[in-house]
């Protein structure tokens, strides 16, 4: 069976779902494709032993690492990706982010566009997904308005925290968050289940409820659930992509459009392409560059925390501060060290996958006194971190981190931040090159065709009717959460595409009427 669109995205995530929302305003007849399914609310979403130690929500999927062994991601197919389950920090990058930077291990490279250009779009992403928070405050914040929703006050914990942080000569800032309503009858509680793990109640701001399902309030948008794309198919004079093959309810179906927008996540995204490898482009598509699949990041991201045995902390919602006193240079360096957040609590379920061993009656006692840090620094693109398809179609990642000496001194400047605070002990935990929930950087944006995979408005160049709105088109990782930014970039490529393409919405119609 053929079916025909205006306009198929592939994916729900956060760049796949912005997409939807800001085209379904349009008349283009839009079919976004996503291989999983809605999550239904349920008693587990809120049940650290169903999240943490069932994996209920985790793809089954099993990926290849770089030395061919088998792993099993921490990433989610749903509506809504990935922000499903984030923690809904939402940041800007900073302006200096979008220039080249130097860091130890080498150049962060410059983005083609300016933090100015994206400006207005990460307004207007933060209003989409309500962003609260608070200007002015945090010394590495680029130029900027008033938040459009006040920021989450600090449990009295929290507050403590912050004016001892204060006293240390440091510059603690309220984390922006998207979160819907707090304090509202039907709004977010401020629980302590909320980052890794789905909001049972619908308030956190993720794809699926702020963008997936307003847009399918509108006649012209359709969602395919369990439908998985396997395939984008050329046209015969290989100049445009012509349908995508999807799998759905176990058959194989053609859906044929004007304008394919990819958006199945950064690692997804390109085995995608370089599966669809056809006799005249062996290296897949949109791969002039040889790029695609090329300069994965994923940062570099330690979980610490400060444990004092006869100071129970009784926060509840502790993820609210964060501290970037060390974004472009620390105390001891010269360069770019990165960010430092609290964290939602560890629960014990949660701190005994890292050593089952341990009892959880031990976990629980230690995590209900202990502070939950998350320091982040940013990876930097090399051409060896890459995503390839095996002959069998799955996915193999090799990632060797780098930058790993700057980011190692921020956990160690994070440790005398916490000692001084007045923590006996301090553990700390990292997932490493597993990590890959913030990946990003497979087909990189730029103005250069031989050097980049996407074109500034995330057009592939060479394939005209091609677009990619997720966290694949950066060029750097930077050093705050992605999320916004996949936002922001996905609004302005849909200005691009209603200004260049729905400018002749004749012509789309025209190419997609009769297909089934
Ligand atoms: C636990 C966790 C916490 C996080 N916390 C934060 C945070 O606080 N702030 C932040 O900014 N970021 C956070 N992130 C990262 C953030 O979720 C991602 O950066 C973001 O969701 C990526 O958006 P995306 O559009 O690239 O991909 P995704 O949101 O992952 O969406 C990709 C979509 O494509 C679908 N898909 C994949 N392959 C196919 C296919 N072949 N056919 C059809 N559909 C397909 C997937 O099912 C998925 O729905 C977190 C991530 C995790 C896992
Ligand atoms: S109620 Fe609020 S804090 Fe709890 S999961 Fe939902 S959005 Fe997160």
């Amino acid at each position: 069976m053929k079916h025909g669109y205006d306009v198929v995205i592939v994916g729900s995530g956060a760049g796949g779902g912005t997409m939807a929302h800001a085209l379904a305003e349009t008349d283009a007849r839009i079919l976004v494709v996503e291989r999983g399914d809605f999550v239904p609310q349920e008693e587990e979403n809120w049940d650290p032993a169903a999240v943490w130690k069932e994996l209920r929500y985790q793809s089954q999927e099993r990926w290849l690492d770089e030395r061919g062994q088998e792993f099993r991601p921490y990433t989610h197919y749903n509506v809504g990706g990935n922000t499903k389950f984030w923690g809904s920090v939402l940041y800007r990058l900073r302006r200096e982010d979008f220039g080249a930077v130097e860091h130890r291990d080498g150049v962060s490279p410059a983005w083609p566009v300016d933090y100015d250009t994206l400006a207005p779009y990460y307004d207007r992403a933060e209003r989409l997904f309500h962003v609260r928070g608070q200007h002015g405050i945090d010394p590495t914040e680029p130029p900027r308005g008033p938040y459009p929703y006040e920021p989450v006050p600090h449990a009295p914990g929290m507050a403590a925290i912050v004016a001892q942080l204060h006293g240390l000569g440091l510059h603690p800032s309220p984390l922006p968050l998207g979160l819907l309503r707090p304090g509202e009858a039907d709004g977010c509680i401020l629980c302590n289940t909320c980052n890794s793990f789905v909001c049972r109640i619908h308030a956190k701001s993720e794809a699926d409820i702020c963008a997936v399902r307003p847009a399918l309030r509108r006649p012209n948008v359709t969602l395919w659930t369990n439908a998985c794309a396997r395939r984008l198919i050329m046209d015969g004079r290989g100049q445009k992509i012509e349908a995508v093959e999807v799998e759905r309810d176990g058959q194989r179906v053609r859906v044929e459009a004007p304008l394919f927008v990819l958006s199945a996540g950064a690692v997804n995204s390109a085995a995608l392409l370089l599966r669809s490898a056809d006799d005249r482009r062996p290296e897949g598509l949109a791969n002039s560059s040889g790029l695609v699949g090329r300069r994965y990041m994923a940062h570099l991201a330690t979980m610490m925390q400060g444990f004092h045995p006869f100071r129970p902390n009784d926060t509840v919602f502790q993820k609210t501060v964060a501290i970037n006193d060390f974004y472009f240079a620390g105390p001891r360096s010269k360069y770019p060290l990165g960010q430092i957040q609290s964290q939602g609590r560890t629960h014990g379920v949660m701190a005994q996958t890292a050593y089952p061993w341990i009892p959880l009656w031990a976990y629980s006692a230690w995590v209900a006194r202990g502070v939950d840090w998350l320091v982040m620094s940013e990876d930097l693109p090399r051409l060896d971190n890459r995503v390839t398809v095996q002959s069998d179609g799955r996915i193999r990642l090799r990632y060797r981190p780098n930058n790993l000496a700057s980011h190692r001194v921020l956990v160690t400047e994070t440790k005398r931040i916490l000692r001084r605070l007045g923590f006996w002990l301090i553990v700390k935990h990292s997932h490493g090159s597993k990590n890959t929930t913030h990946q990003c950087g497979t087909l990189v944006f730029g103005t250069n065709p031989r050097e980049s995979v996407l074109d500034p408005f995330c057009r592939s160049h060479d394939i005209a009717n091609l677009f990619v709105v997720d966290a694949s088109f950066f060029p750097s990782s930077a050093a705050v959460n992605p999320g916004l930014t996949i936002i922001a970039q996905a609004l302005r490529t849909a200005d691009h595409i209603k200004a260049s393409e729905f400018r002749q919405g004749s012509q789309l119609r025209e190419s997609s009427v009769v297909q089934s």
